[in-house]
């Protein structure tokens, strides 16, 4: 066995590595970029090493910066994880010239699976069944027509080099094709500097199901297959394993031509055939194709360990030490149900917007797998993908998996940015997939309904509140008397509608909450905040951004008084204090003429110093306040003459 690895990762799969190895006595060198200095993958490694700036191409994609990492720390395998150097043969020529391992099939089995039509040709050979088509090398645009004819329509045009849904369009008729054919061209060329493409037929209503396998270099055996027919733009959201509807006959059919697949090109390590199966006709022992080989690690490997009880990364190690194959085919077999969910920081009303932000809570049920890269207090920054984590529950069916996903999404507390949560939520809850009945289209077809944004209760709202004025814990020795003869307001904001929300402290015990035309009691009783008649959540505040942690987090924004101060409705001539405060500065004189902007009064409230600006040119009529005033929500401050 190795006594020292190098993992060429960061995030959830450099910590999933580590956490195996480690375990198994073997000691961990971290390579980190300048925004993963303080990472969680840096922090639980027993060494580090800085490999350069922030942008992948800076430090990940520096094949030369990790290998010289790996001598220097003494380190005699590589681990290259998913994503960056995992499938780049090239950095596993110049890892082995190094006299390294790496951790990872041959290069030669990495090439011969990196061009799609390539690929395609020697799986032929191989005697696995490809979804039909033309993988040929004459690029005639002609041709290329003739040949979608003879397929029939529809077809899909497909990048040769393509990887993550890029390059590929989908052709309804002849008409469509030179169009279809132009565009995959030109973002193939930019893509991947390859602008050849293949055609094959479009499968209606394809499911995805993947095979994992494991060689050593001559013998493969295969741990059953997954199924991530759950796809947003072909990207996949929610995986399972075993798939729903799998037949015995099919499994051993599928697995019987994966494991040739992978045998045809000698390989070793773990690596996924990923294949499309036409789900119109049901799961039948022919109806799969060879779609690609994943030559590395998978993002959803963490489900067939669920079902199989197999370490991936142990077998990872162990067979890239020289050891033969940890266990044959007869001795594998499959325990119940597992899915995974990828919870991303992603602003889902804005059609899947990557978010950044600290996460200012992070905690997952305690009967789901979290394999996450991120810990509370960590940034969600820009240069990477927005995981945050993937959560993994295994249950003796399906049925008893499906309600613990369920569960352990909507027990899953993240603070701080906005989620995929809610979407997440919906989807392990959607009617159809309930049943089993996924194909790669359910999300696209449901997007509208899995994807609503669910209006925040009035208890929300009034918690949110709390949060935001500092009122869910008495202050001093006299409690929230100060505030109570003080109507106080605050206006919240929640997926972009703004709530004015006023609050009557009646005692430390007490308060009245006021939301346009309802009124709604917060009362505590012990520790628990009860509001209207229903125990509150737990919430967090950090920064002006509320965490309310129940329907997956809503999150509120306190709206900046600012931002109102300039847009102030009502009477266009008074300047009003946004929210209660004292008086801490007044610059206005009156018969002042001030232009837009100009600062006009300092009001100091919820701790910070908010400066109330002329929202016009004008002269200043009259000026209200002193300094050292305790003014309410409202009070005029300044009034400017009136306009001619
Ligand atoms: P899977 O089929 O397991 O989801 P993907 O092909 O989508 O695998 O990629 C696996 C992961 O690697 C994804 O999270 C993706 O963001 C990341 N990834 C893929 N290519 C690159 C790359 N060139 N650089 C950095 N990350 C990458
Ligand atoms: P990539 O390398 O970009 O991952 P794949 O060939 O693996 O490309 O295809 C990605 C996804 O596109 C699949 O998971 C499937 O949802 C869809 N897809 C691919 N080929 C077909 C096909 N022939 N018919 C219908 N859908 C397809
Ligand atoms: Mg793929």
């Amino acid at each position: 066995m190795f006594d020292t690895i190098l993992i060429a990762n960061r995030g959830e799969i450099a910590c999933r590595v580590i956490e195996t190895a480690q375990s198994m006595g073997v000691r961990c060198v971290a390579v980190y970029s300048d925004a993963d200095a303080a990472a969680k993958h840096v922090q639980m490694a027993d060494a580090a090493v800085h490999i350069g700036g922030s942008a992948p191409a800076e430090s990940y994609l520096r094949g030369d910066a990790i290998i010289q990492a790996a001598r220097e720390t003494g380190a005699q395998g590589i681990h290259p994880g998913y994503g960056f150097l995992s499938e780049n043969p090239d950095f596993v020529d110049a890892v082995a010239a190094a006299g390294l391992t790496f951790i990872g099939p041959s290069a030669e089995a990495i090439r011969a699976m990196g061009l799609k039509d390539a690929a395609k040709a020697l799986m032929v050979e191989a005697g696995v069944p490809v979804v039909p088509g033309y993988h040929g090398a004459d690029q005639d645009d002609a041709l290329l027509a003739k040949e979608a004819e003879k397929i029939g329509y529809p077809v899909l045009i497909k990048a040769v080099a393509g990887g993550g849904g890029k390059g590929m369009r989908l052709v309804e008729d002849a008409n469509g094709f030179q169009a279809g054919l132009e565009s995959a061209r030109s973002e193939a060329r930019t893509a991947f500097g390859n602008a050849d493409v293949l055609v094959e037929k479009f499968i209606t209503q394809p499911r995805h199901i993947e095979v994992q396998v494991f060689g050593d270099g001559t013998k493969v055996v295969h741990l059953f297959e997954r199924d991530c027919s759950l796809q947003r733009r072909h990207q996949k959201v929610i995986e399972e394993a075993p798939a729903p509807g799998m037949t015995p006959q099919m499994r051993a059919a599928m697995g019987a031509a994966a494991v040739r697949a992978a045998e045809a090109i000698g390989y070793a390590g773990a690596g996924t055939v990923e294949f499309i199966v036409d789900g119109s006709r049901g799961l039948s022992s022919d109806g799969f194709f060879f779609m690609e080989m994943n030559t590395r690690l998978q993002v959803e490997h963490p489900v067939t360990e669920a079902i199989t009880g197999v370490d991936l990364v142990e077998w990872q190690l162990r067979v890239a030490a020289g050891e033969p194959l940890p266990a044959a085919q007869e001795d594998l077999s499959i325990t119940g149900h597992a899915f995974e969910a990828r919870l991303y920081a992603e602003d889902v009303p804005k059609g899947f917007l990557p978010a950044t932000g600290t996460l200012t809570d992070l905690r997952f049920a305690p009967d789901a797998r979290a394999d996450s890269g991120v810990r509370a207090g960590d940034v969600i920054s820009p240069f990477y993908d927005p995981m945050i984590a993937k959560v993994i529950v295994h249950g003796a069916t399906r049925d008893v998996a499906l309600s613990k996903l369920r569960r352990a999404l909507r027990t899953c507390h993240v603070g701080g940015t906005v989620t995929n949560l809610a979407f997440l939520g919906a989807l392990a809850a959607h009617e159809g997939f309930r049943r089993g009945e996924v194909d790669t289209g359910l999300i696209a077809r449901d997007i509208e309904t899995l994807t609503e944004v669910p209006a925040p209760a009035p208890r929300h709202v009034a918690l949110a509140g709390m949060a935001a004025l500092d009122l869910l814990e008495p202050r001093g020795e006299t409690g929230f008397t100060l505030w109570e003869p003080l109507l106080r307001s605050i206006t919240l904001r929640f997926g972009g509608e703004e709530h004015l929300l006023k609050v009557r402290v009646l005692g430390p015990d007490h308060q009245k909450w006021i939301l346009g035309d309802a009124e709604i009691d917060a009362v505590r009783r012990g520790a628990d905040w009860i509001i209207g008649g229903q125990r509150a959540a737990t919430v967090a505040a950090v920064q002006g951004v509320i965490t309310v942690f129940d329907h997956y987090g809503l999150i509120f924004e306190v709206v900046d008084p600012l931002e109102r101060a300039a847009g102030m409705a009502g009477d266009g001539n008074l300047v009003e204090a946004p929210m209660p405060g004292a008086v801490r500065l007044v610059a206005a004189e009156v018969g002042q003429v001030v232009a837009q902007g100009d600062r006009l009064a300092v009001l100091e409230a919820m701790k910070m110093e908010h400066a109330l600006l002329a929202a016009r040119d004008g002269v200043v009529a009259e000026v209200l306040v002193a300094v050292g005033d305790q003014v309410e929500a409202g009070a005029a401050l300044v009034r400017l003459e009136a306009e001619a």
